[in-house]
């Protein structure tokens, strides 16, 4: 059995625009680009869009241009992917972690009055695994505390929460197109806003700091190289057209897994469950264990019978480099640590059939049983 955690969804589309490209000779700030920035923002009815060459460096211009800097705090969570906390560390900034919900997996927004002070600048939010966070609580705690908004909005493309998309309400938010994201050009990202001067910055910034008179060779500010090339956005182009056809069917692969373990015997695993007027993207799907020593006694069967199964997410704040850099030690944020043991990721993909679902459902059964026996 050879069954991935996950696969990009690639058709002639994308092949028939990358071809249009080459041919064209345009292969940096082409038509592509723009087409790919403008289909963003008119999917998410914002007013600006600029594509970038990976998430990360969305998420490196999106503090740079809120003028976040050193030694100031962000709120954030520990439950997500490195990348939402290292670009705070970038620019010296200290991310202030604040536990997430258990059952929802995104920050619990609850908890974040208390970690505020007189450094903090910013929330950070992660809609991870395409949960979108409690953005009204957020958004009112924010505006009582004169403080910016970051989205990053990574794994949370099409997510919803009372039929508002995910990335529309921070100052910024940022996409990514990871070969595992929903939608890919092979490496890339997204940053969006509705304010001006954000926009302005950004596209300087992903420039070398070249103003926006196309002026070639005057660099205003110190910018960076995060351009997504024109080869890169035409696949971009071509995902976004299939993009409804996409998400469609990842939700129904998702909920083909719910409805397999539903109905099995299978006890003592849980799936993500939409928070309460939420509409969850599927970038991943994880199960959750009842503790550590079942998950990776599963994870090892199911690796090796051939079917690739990850533990999402490590929590931050216990990497080797944050635990030197902040002193972090386990028990500090308790629920993100039990999601970080508990859970696992298990193939996902738009392309995933039902036999193939099948398949990793019963292998599940199987090392369950096992473990059941063998404890
Ligand atoms: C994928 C991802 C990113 C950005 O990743 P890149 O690989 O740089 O595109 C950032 N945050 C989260 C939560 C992600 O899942």
């Amino acid at each position: 059995m050879n069954i991935p955690l996950s696969k990009p969804y690639i058709g002639s589309l994308e092949k028939e625009y990358v071809l249009d490209v080459l041919a064209s000779g345009q292969l940096s700030f082409g038509k592509y680009l723009k087409e790919f920035e403008n289909q963003f923002r008119e999917y998410l009815n914002m007013k600006y869009a600029v594509a970038m060459n990976s998430g990360t460096s969305a998420l490196h211009i999106a503090v740079k241009t809120l003028g976040l800097k050193k030694d100031d705090e962000v709120i954030t969570s520990p439950y997500s992917f490195i990348a939402s906390s290292n670009c705070l560390l970038y620019e010296g900034i200290k991310p202030v972690f604040v536990d997430v919900d258990f059952h929802s997996t995104v920050i619990d927004a609850e908890k974040i009055e208390e970690a505020i002070t007189e450094k903090t600048k910013a929330i950070l939010v992660v809609h991870i695994f395409g949960q979108v966070c409690d953005m009204d609580e957020i958004c009112r705690i924010a505006a009582k505390y004169n403080l910016k908004i970051i989205e990053d909005a990574c794994e949370a493309i099409g997510a919803e929460r009372n039929g508002k998309k995910a990335g529309t309400w921070g100052d910024v938010a940022v996409f990514a197109f990871y070969p595992n994201k929903q939608i890919t050009t092979g490496e890339g990202g997204m940053l969006v806003t509705n304010d001006t001067r954000i926009f302005e910055e950004a596209m300087s910034l992903r420039n070398q700091g070249r103003a926006l008179t196309n002026d070639w060779l005057t660099h205003e500010r110190l910018g960076f190289n995060y351009r997504l090339s024109d080869i890169q956005a035409a696949v971009g182009v071509a995902q976004m057209k299939r993009l409804s056809d996409i998400l469609s069917r990842r939700e129904q692969a998702a909920t083909y897994y719910k409805e397999l373990i539903n109905h099995s015997n299978i006890k003592g695993i849980d799936y993500l469950h939409p928070l309460h007027s939420c509409k969850i993207s599927w970038f991943v799907f994880p199960i959750f264990f009842h503790n550590k020593t079942a998950r990776d006694y599963v994870m090892k069967h199911l690796n090796e019978a051939g079917i690739q199964a990850k533990p999402y997410f490590p929590s931050i704040h216990l990497q080797p480099l944050y635990k030197k850099l902040f002193h972090h030690k386990a028990g500090s944020f308790t629920n993100s640590e039990r999601l970080s043991d508990c859970s696992l990721a298990i193939p996902f993909y738009t392309t995933i059939d039902k036999h193939e679902q099948d398949l990793v459902i019963a292998e599940i059964q199987k090392a369950l049983e096992r473990y059941e026996h063998a404890m």
